[in-house]
């Protein structure tokens, strides 16, 4: 065996672990300014664009939710770390409808259901894989008049909530956002807070709230975020080919 790729994957480790003790820390001390308990908040690190080898090292160093956001890429990487325990994968990006049954066949959570059409081929995935799958409604929180908007217009988020409750393969777990770029993050999360109390109000176990990136992730504990998804300021900046 040649020292090289040891010696790297060597370095690469501990170039995650410090990411991750940054994070961490960030996350501590940002539930101790909000009066919350670090316990109620989840860590899933957005390993989008960087090799499976990674996830292995983040495994290794204690993760447990990954992220990944295009169906191919992630379909990929799943089975590359297949032999690895305990890993939950969440699907974070937009999803297609004619990707989505493929997508419920390996994910844990999907977080991006924005539509109704999602459903049926969501159902339809996870009743196929035998198992129920848990599932966040993305709420849009782009200012109105934003011509592309991530996500559901909040208004349409309870007929999606009940969508998801009839459908006896998911289990709604609550609300995704993400703010929007160059704003102050504060407005959109409160109001990613208050969808997320709506779609409670439905459903008691739809309690999750994920929210907060590498940037904005203070802001989202102190909104109320129960999930946390960080890439860069963990795993590095990513290649610019997005
Ligand atoms: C890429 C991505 C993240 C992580 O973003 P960073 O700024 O790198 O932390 C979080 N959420 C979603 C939906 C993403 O696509």
């Amino acid at each position: 065996m040649s020292a090289g790729p040891a010696e790297g994957s060597g370095r690469r480790r501990r170039q995650l672990a410090a990411g991750l003790s940054t994070v961490r820390e960030r996350m501590a001390a940002a539930c101790s300014g909000a009066g919350r308990d670090p316990a109620e908040l989840t860590l899933t690190v957005v390993t989008k664009f960087f090799p499976a080898s990674d996830v292995r090292l983040l495994a290794g160093l204690g993760v447990t939710h990954v992220g990944e956001n295009r169906h191919q890429e992630a379909r990929a990487k799943v089975d590359e770390c297949a032999d690895v325990p305990g890993l939950w994968w969440h699907f974070v990006g937009g999803l297609q409808s004619n990707k989505a049954a493929a997508v419920a066949a390996y994910a844990d959570v999907v977080e991006s259901l924005d539509r109704t059409k999602l459903v049926a081929p969501l159902q339809r995935g996870a009743q196929d894989r035998g198992r129920e799958l848990d599932v966040l409604v993305q709420v849009g929180l782009d200012p109105p008049g934003v011509g592309h908007r991530n996500g559901a217009d909040p208004d349409e988020v309870p007929a999606l909530a009940e969508a998801v409750l009839a459908a006896g393969s998911l289990r709604l777990r609550g609300v995704m956002g993400v703010a929007p770029l160059g704003a102050d993050p504060r407005p959109a999360f409160e109001r990613l807070a208050e969808v997320g109390r709506v779609v409670r109000g439905l459903a008691p176990q739809a309690s999750w709230m994920s929210a907060g990136m590498s940037a904005d992730l203070e802001q989202a504990v102190r909104c109320g975020a129960t999930h946390v998804r960080i890439g860069s300021a963990i795993l590095g900046e990513r290649p610019r080919i997005e």
